[in-house]
């Protein structure tokens, strides 16, 4: 094994080589960092890498913890004390985050090194990293083409092996449709199961941190990591973390995978739909049982989540005034002439746009008609799920309807990329856990994107959905599938 080698392994790959010292912390890291020079430039992965924090931490690794030595690539809005927290934001730029947050903090107990900040939608609001004020992302598998997003820096790092395991969040989905559409395995935990502190809020009732890995197991791996009640997040979940990759490696004869019946009637692109019809029958082959389920609701899934979630973020954007942190307008004229002005210079389109959505839903005259109507029927959308776990034991779906797109080709219909979270936003409404794991290729014009498939499970029920995955992934190939080289040209 040369250095060069390195970077497209595995953490579960790389644990034995690191725990026998056959490479250290400071090689694997080297490795990374050469090839992130090498890559990146023309990926727009990573918005900042600090080498010489970084190798520090490398180099005080403590190679018998659980993720000794690994390094772990982290969405820049998380917060690693010491390094700039942007949040693909202007307001942001000059931030730097005063503290560890939790996942970071658990990170690190757990040995793994958090390297390098990566590239989102401002905010995290978008699917495609395009609203990132450092720009977009490109899809290692086809370079004119998005990552997704809004967690696409940490996919597209992974995929194109410049990160061996990243950090996301998911609002909406922006863990599982970065991973689908750059071809690698992307899961959100249930909710409250991993801590929020020092993640920049989003829309807090739906925000949740999730990995983003080369395969199942790794994310079980750093799922195990970061998983655990935190005193500081009063929404986290109390009680034991199991050991996620227990499961892994049974077998789902007799498990009972449910079809949604609704899903048929979705917009669906021909080659994703094939895709599915596929590992369907891969799934049948296992011994799983196909059972047909109805989710009544599910066609106002969108509409909910893009009321509630603008509603939470201009409630929770409000912070950024340029008061305490972030730019500040010049010459003020005076306090309402800074708000202003520091706020449409800091503040990104897509931003603007859902602040102003979000304040108007819970303005009063309105408040009634949007935000309580929406509540009600994300009460609906729940109990839709609640009956279908009472029938099965996973869903199964495409995770996006349709491949990567064009970069620039949705700028002019937001509506259109919105509308492209259906299958991905009641996982979040509803507060279960979801994964997408790679299940074949489109092909367009000779090139290949990635498809994923999603797998919802009940909440708490993080490892049979895991199990799920993962008999699904060591039974076919599509995982060690990697993008067309991306050496120096
Ligand atoms: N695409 C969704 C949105 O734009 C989800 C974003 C997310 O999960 N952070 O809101």
């Amino acid at each position: 094994m040369t250095p060069r080698d390195l970077p497209a392994l595995t953490i579960s790959e790389l644990q034995p080589l690191l725990r026998r010292r056959e490479v250290s912390p400071r090689e694997v890291l080297e490795a990374l960092h050469a090839r992130i020079d090498e890559v990146d430039p023309r990926l727009g992965a990573y918005l900042s890498v600090n080498r010489d924090t970084s190798f520090a931490a490398a180099d005080a690794a403590d190679g018998t913890l659980p993720l000794g030595g690994i390094p772990i690539a982290i969405k820049d809005n998380i917060n690693v004390a010491g390094e700039s927290c942007t949040c693909a934001s202007r307001i942001l730029e000059n931030y730097r985050a005063p503290y560890d947050a939790t996942v970071i903090t658990k990170l690190r107990r757990a040995g793994a090194v958090p390297f390098g900040k990566t590239n989102l939608d401002e905010f995290a609001m978008g699917s495609s990293t395009e609203n990132s004020s450092a720009g977009p992302t490109r899809n290692p598998w086809d370079l004119t083409r998005v990552a997704g997003g809004s967690s696409g820096g940490s996919a597209a790092a992974v995929a194109a092996d410049l990160a061996v395991g990243a950090l996301g969040s998911d609002t909406g989905g922006s863990v599982r449709q970065p991973a689908a559409l750059s071809g690698i395995v992307g899961l959100k935990p249930t909710y409250g199961l991993v801590s929020r502190f020092g993640v920049t809020a989003f829309a807090s009732s739906l925000d949740q941190v999730g990995p983003l890995t080369k395969d199942v197991r790794d994310a079980a791996l750093l799922l195990n990591a970061i998983a655990g009640a935190d005193p500081q997040d009063s929404t986290s979940l109390p009680g034991p973390v199991p050991d996620f990759t227990e499961h892994l490696g049974r077998d789902i004869r007799g498990l009972r995978i449910g079809i949604v019946k609704e899903h048929a009637l979705q917009g669906i692109d021909a080659q994703v739909k094939a895709a599915l019809e596929q590992a369907t029958n891969h799934f049948h082959s296992l011994g799983a049982e196909l059972v047909e389920v109805s989710l009544p609701h599910t066609e106002y899934a969108v509409a909910v989540y893009y009321v509630l979630a603008t509603a939470e973020a201009s409630a929770n954007l409000a912070r950024f005034d340029g008061v305490r942190y972030g730019q500040r307008a010049a010459n003020p004229q005076n306090l309402l002439d800074h708000y202003e002005r520091t706020r449409a210079e800091g503040f990104g389109r897509e931003v603007k746009r859902r602040i102003i959505l979000g304040t108007y839903v819970l303005s009063s005259g309105y408040y009634d008609a949007y935000y309580l109507r929406a509540q009600q029927v994300r009460e609906l959308i729940r109990r839709d799920f609640t009956r279908a776990f009472e029938q099965v034991d996973v869903l199964l779906s495409p995770t996006t309807p349709a491949p990567a797109w064009k970069i620039g080709d949705h700028e002019a219909d937001p509506l259109q990329v919105y509308l492209a979270d259906i299958f991905t936003v009641p996982a979040n409404l509803t507060g279960i856990c979801g994964i997408s794991v790679p299940c074949g290729f489109a092909e367009e014009n000779g090139t290949r994107l990635p498809i994923g498939l999603q797998l919802l499970a009940n909440t708490r029920d993080e490892q049979r959905l895991l199990q799920v995955a993962h008999a699904y992934e060591q039974t076919t190939d599509w995982h060690r599938l990697r993008p067309p080289s991306l050496a120096a040209s």
